[in-house]
């Protein structure tokens, strides 16, 4: 068994190996489960035909990986990234793995990607490569099997084409075989905003723990997608606290007095970044997270918070909305320093919650109302983070190691159950 080893890793796979490892040996794993854990049960490669506007025939490559399913039918989204790598969709699958056994619900961990950019693709040749996706995929998805979700660059308008073309494939309705699906074909109410108003509530428990006054705080979030978006709204108005900077692609923008999240929401919408909104000052995308706020967001991709600015990160609160932000060595830092973190896949765990919530309506054809949702979400957040909480006091280890304890126990004891190991 290899054991995290001193070298500084890049590869996220390597990361959340490493990740694990840590854990195993706080918790005394049990060898044979520690290598079953370390690995995807399954991962498929697939070459998607597209046929482009301009009448040439573009080949894409996808990935699905199934990490583990001992808990329930693997669960996790879907990247459109022109970095798409399958080491990266490995981490990612692993996350999701323990990300639903954090928030304890009944599924497992998968996560699929292709490699593409959605920028420069028409409407009509990402409904293709939707479709061609889950020709492919199609096999080896289904409501009781895998059920993918939006991720970066994944959209519900994205998710009702999969959902479609499934349905196509079996012969009849299957909305449960996806989730993040627009309202009108089997959406859950809630699942647009609950990645960050799960976050909000953990911020908010952190908060409690640490006595901090969320209604004095100031926040800066890196990313300006569906998480980033949410986190400025939600933050603002669930917490009370104030929004001083966010940054998208393009740039971001700073200023002391607050900026109106609806505002730079607009302004996103109809310029197509957060960069130029009125009576803001520029600052770069590594520049926000070293700022002197009390919450940082980072919301957008992997591997921005390394060893190299580590030290230089002055919030007291890090809600980790982005999957994989920061790697193990910056980790060390952080916790040394005192910087609390939330780490990814209990902090962004709201939305497959809400995904969760969203399969169990589609499979009773039974729908719930907003606000049930919402104290659901609220219930299962707000329990996860204490868990992790008590653990990471229990053994005096870090929020991340803690909640992998946490989640790797869980996994752990269906495997037993299942018998297999
Ligand atoms: N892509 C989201 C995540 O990383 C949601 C996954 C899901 O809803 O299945 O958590």
């Amino acid at each position: 068994m290899t054991m995290q080893s001193t070298a500084v890793l890049a590869n996220p796979f390597e990361i959340a190996q490493a990740q694990l490892d840590t854990a195993a040996a706080k918790l005394g794993l049990d060898p044979a489960v520690h290598a079953v854990l370390r690995e995807p049960l399954r991962e498929l490669h697939v070459s998607l035909p597209v046929k482009m506007d301009d009448g040439s025939v573009k080949v894409f490559k996808g990935f699905r990986v199934q990490y583990n399913d001992a808990r329930g039918p693997n669960k996790g989204g879907i990247r459109f990234h022109p970095d798409e790598t399958i080491e990266t969709v490995k981490a990612l699958a692993a996350w999701m793995t323990w990300k639903t056994a954090v928030v304890d619900i009944p599924l497992g961990g998968g996560k699929g990607g292709v490699i593409c950019n959605p920028k420069e693709m028409s409407d009509g040749e990402l409904e293709r490569l939707s479709r061609a996706y889950i020709q492919q995929v199609g096999r080896i998805i289904g409501p009781d099997k895998d059920v993918p979700a939006p991720d970066v660059y994944t959209t519900p308008q994205i998710m009702a084409w999969m959902m479609d073309e499934f349905s196509k494939i079996t012969g009849y309705n299957s909305p449960g075989v996806i989730t993040g699906k627009p309202l009108s074909i089997g959406g859950s109410e809630g699942r647009g905003d609950a990645t960050a108003r799960g976050g909000a509530y953990c911020t908010r428990e952190a908060a409690k723990h640490l006595n901090i006054d969320l209604t004095k705080a100031t926040v800066a979030i890196q990313g300006f997608g569906n998480a980033g978006q949410f986190a400025a709204t939600l933050f603002a108005s669930l917490l009370g606290s104030k929004i001083v900077a966010v940054s998208d692609t393009k740039g971001g923008i700073y200023s002391e007095n607050g900026i109106d999240p609806e505002a730079i929401v607009k302004h996103k919408l109809s310029t197509g970044s957060v960069v130029g909104f009125p009576g803001t000052r520029p600052i770069s995308n590594v520049d926000i997270l070293e700022l002197a706020v009390d919450v940082l967001v980072p919301a957008a991709l992997e591997n921005v918070i390394t060893e190299d600015n580590a030290a230089n990160i002055k919030a007291k609160i890090v809600c980790e909305l982005a999957n994989g932000p920061t790697t193990p060595e910056a980790d060390a830092i952080l916790y040394k320093n005192d910087v609390f973190v939330i780490p990814d896949f209990l902090a962004n765990a709201g939305g497959v919650t809400v995904s969760y919530y969203e399969w169990v309506q589609n499979v009773t054809n039974f729908y719930w109302e907003e606000d049930d949702v919402y104290a659901k979400l609220d219930k299962k957040m707000t329990k996860a983070f204490n868990d992790v909480l008590v653990m990471s006091l229990d053994y005096k280890v870090d929020m991340r190691i803690a909640a992998y304890m946490v989640s790797v126990q869980r996994v752990a004891e269906a495997m037993k159950l299942r018998g297999w190991v």
